[in-house]
């Protein structure tokens, strides 16, 4: 039982409760705010630096006593608290967990294990998990170089820089064996064998444990597989997901986890199936075709994507390599084996597939949004022979985001004076929302107002040391854009990854016109962008350097900006302060999209496609549709109707509405909108909501071990 105050601030930053409760954050840095700047808010690394009376001295001299009692027994009371929704609702996964496999978590921009929405995704699931109360242990890889901080040279052009996570300054362990021994487990593979150690991180009442294959058993080549996230060849990537799947099972068995459910969160980790296939022939002496039937009865798997590329394919070869180890523990034929991950089994040369092998052997596959639903169930039928498209066993999921983690603390604060007292244990109640009907426009507004001069300030911040590194020699220039953005444009963000059909660069199809719209004498408009495009995406490297060639465009300076470097906190600034996300795929390929709700939840409103989550959300009066449900059937014809859809919508809709002001210079009609926004997707579009259909639909379904479907 921790007796001072230093104790209890180390019991709070040894658990990543901490990411989503910015009192605890706040604590940290009032006791000393240039030492939080310089640890880099880190909670580890400034209890290190500061010795412990120094912390109860300090603590106790600016009254952050009662501070950090309170943070102290929330936590305590919510790591013990048994009357939660999962105690009731999670029936069996009350005695064996959900083990969530993915390749990236997002849980906060210190960790930095995951590369954009897929890992943010992961994140919030956990995060849910947590606050539900429903038991998981999250299980990925602990890459030290994380994903690589983009940074852009004179020209605009994206460079991939990697640095070392300090795992010293992060609430991470060894992860121990019921014994006490730190938990190390290895695969024999043909080539030699492939060991891993393993860390643990505590996410609220979550654990997440993490492999990490540098270690002295390992070659010099292995000892850096999981270095970078996404970094490498395919080879890399197969002994990547070769410790995900078959490392992580005996990592969590050595742990003394025993899970009644087995969630993929994409193909990336679909070896652990195989490894499980395996512990039931040899243990329980299963037949090849049993062990698969029982393995899928206690999988369920979510798919992510409908891009080719997001599938990961590997040559028979290579798989073979990886798995001939299997063969023959197993006494299987290569043939059997490598099938599994064949649309065709008996198709020799057809690689193997992480998907095709994640679909065999799950009992209930999902996609992210009811048209990924769709998109999934044409794109996968060919597994599934006899089974019209509407048959295909894959059903959906609409993803969501984690509330605690994406809202505001002014919105915070407002919806907790408005919305009610629990408010933030019933996020999935329509009624719970309704009372942001009722908050004055004038407080909405002004919380909202203030959010977004703390996102303008940020990002001036931002673009004055992006000048600073690019020109050391010339001070004019951070001082320069240190005056960019103005606090009465209308500000529209674009942020998330560039990859080609995501169209960043739709508006400049018409620089003209755009050019009249950002220069507009008493309705101007000035856009934030920021994203990350793929290492070996040459394309989305040109997009980046469209728009950064646009922003330094003397009609274009200071109204379009990019900001280096999108991670989770630049997205939570982004999300928090913009007054419109826009949005504009092709469609049918953005799976769900997240980040839009994100915005949502703070009342800033979507200007989107009608693709993934927003065809499910706009209802006409909650935010802005660019186009027609029905797309015209040439790409290029398409985009172009895209376009003047998407300035139309600008020049008619969005700018005269969020312009339009009464006499206290709130824009009423943009603030209903706003508040129309929020009660009617709020409830729907959280990852508490998610989590719930997760654990109604699939998991405790999957528990009772009941057949969904002959695999
Ligand atoms: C939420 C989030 C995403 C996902 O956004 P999309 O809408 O799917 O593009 C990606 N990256 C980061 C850093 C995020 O926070």
């Amino acid at each position: 039982m921790p007796n001072t105050l230093s104790d209890k601030l180390l019991f709070l930053a040894s658990n990543l409760y901490w990411t989503w409760h910015p009192e605890i954050i706040g604590v940290f840095r009032d006791i000393d705010p240039e030492l939080w700047t310089q640890v880099n808010f880190s909670p580890v690394a400034f209890l290190r630096a500061l010795p412990a009376d120094e912390v109860d001295r300090r603590s106790l001299r600016l009254n952050l006593e009662s501070r950090i009692n309170f943070a102290y027994h929330r936590l305590v009371e919510y790591l013990d608290s048994d009357r939660t929704w999962a105690r009731f609702h999670g029936g069996p996964l009350n005695a064996r967990p959900v083990a969530y496999f993915s390749a990236e978590f997002g849980i906060h921009e210190s960790l930095p294990i995951y590369s954009g929405g897929l890992g943010a995704l992961a994140g919030d699931h956990l995060k849910s998990a947590s606050d539900l109360g429903v038991p998981i242990v999250g299980v990925g890889l602990l890459y030290h170089q994380g994903y690589f901080r983009q940074v852009l040279d004179a020209n605009g052009w994206q460079h991939e820089e990697y640095g070392f996570m300090p795992i010293d300054d992060l609430p991470l362990s060894p992860a121990l064996d019921p014994a006490g021994r730190p938990v190390e487990v290895s695969i024999d593979l043909a080539g030699g064998s492939l060991g891993a150690r393993v860390w643990r991180a505590r996410v609220g009442r979550a654990t997440l444990l993490m492999l990490d294959s540098d270690i002295p058993g390992n070659s010099a080549a292995d000892r850096g597989l999981t270095a970078r996230l996404y970094g490498g060849d395919r080879r890399i990537r197969i002994r990547q997901e070769v410790i995900l799947g078959f490392g992580g099972l005996r990592a969590l068995r050595a742990c003394g986890f025993d899970p009644g459910i087995f969630h993929l969160n994409e193909g990336h980790s679909a070896f652990v199936t195989l490894e499980r296939m395996r512990e039931r022939m040899e243990l329980d002496g299963l037949s090849f075709e049993d062990a698969q039937r029982e393995v899928a009865l206690r999988t369920v798997f979510t798919t992510h994507t409908p891009v080719e590329a997001g599938h990961d394919r590997f040559a028979p070869d290579l798989a073979e390599e990886h798995l001939g180890w299997l063969t023959h523990r197993l006494g299987v034929s290569r043939e059997q084996l490598l099938g599994l991950g064949r649309v065709h089994p008996g198709d020799h040369g057809e690689h193997f597939c992480m998907t095709v092998l994640a679909l065999k052997l799950s009992r209930a596959a999902n996609a992210v949004s009811a048209i990924h639903g769709h998109v999934s169930r044409r794109m996968w039928n060919r597994l599934f022979p006899g089974h019209t498209e509407r048959e295909v066993p894959i059903g959906h999921i609409t993803n969501g985001v984690h509330v605690g983690s994406w809202l505001s603390p002014s919105m915070t604060k407002v919806y907790e004076r408005h919305v009610g007292e629990r408010w933030a244990e019933r996020l999935c109640h329509r009624d719970a929302w309704e009372g942001v009907a009722k908050i004055s426009n004038l407080e909405l507004w002004e919380a909202h107002l203030y959010e977004k001069h703390k996102l303008i300030e940020f990002v001036r911040h931002r673009l004055a040391e992006q000048e600073a590194r690019r020109s050391p020699h010339d001070p004019s220039a951070s001082a320069r854009v240190a005056r960019h953005l103005t606090r009465n444009a209308l500000t529209i963000g674009f942020a998330r990854r560039y990859a080609t059909y995501k169209r960043a660069t739709l508006l400049l199809h018409d620089i003209e016109r755009l050019a009249k719209i950002v220069n507009h004498k008493d309705r101007p408009v000035q856009f934030v962008y920021a994203g990350k495009a793929h290492p070996q995406d040459e394309g989305g490297k040109r997009l980046i350097q469209q728009i950064v060639q646009l922003s330094r465009d003397p009609r274009f300076a200071g109204k379009v900006v990019f900001v280096e470097d999108y991670d989770l906190g630049v997205a939570r600034h982004l999300v928090q302060g913009v007054d419109v996300w826009l949005n504009n795929p092709v469609k049918p390929l953005e799976a769900c999209g997240t980040s839009g709700m994100k915005v949502m939840l703070n009342g800033g409103l979507n200007l989107s496609i009608l693709d993934g989550w927003w065809a499910e959300g706009y209802d006409g009066s909650n935010g802005f549709a660019i186009g027609t449900v029905e797309s015209h059937a040439r790409p290029e014809v398409q985009e172009q109707r895209d376009s003047e859809e998407l300035f139309r919508t600008l020049e008619e809709a969005v700018i005269p509405l969020y312009f339009r002001r009464n006499a206290e210079d709130v824009p009423e009609d943009w603030v209903r909108r706003m508040k129309n926004g929020i009660t009617s997707m709020a409830w729907r579009f959280n990852s508490d909501r998610m989590v719930m259909d997760y654990v109604s639909l699939n998991y405790v379904p999957a528990s009772g071990g009941q057949s969904a479907r002959m695999p």
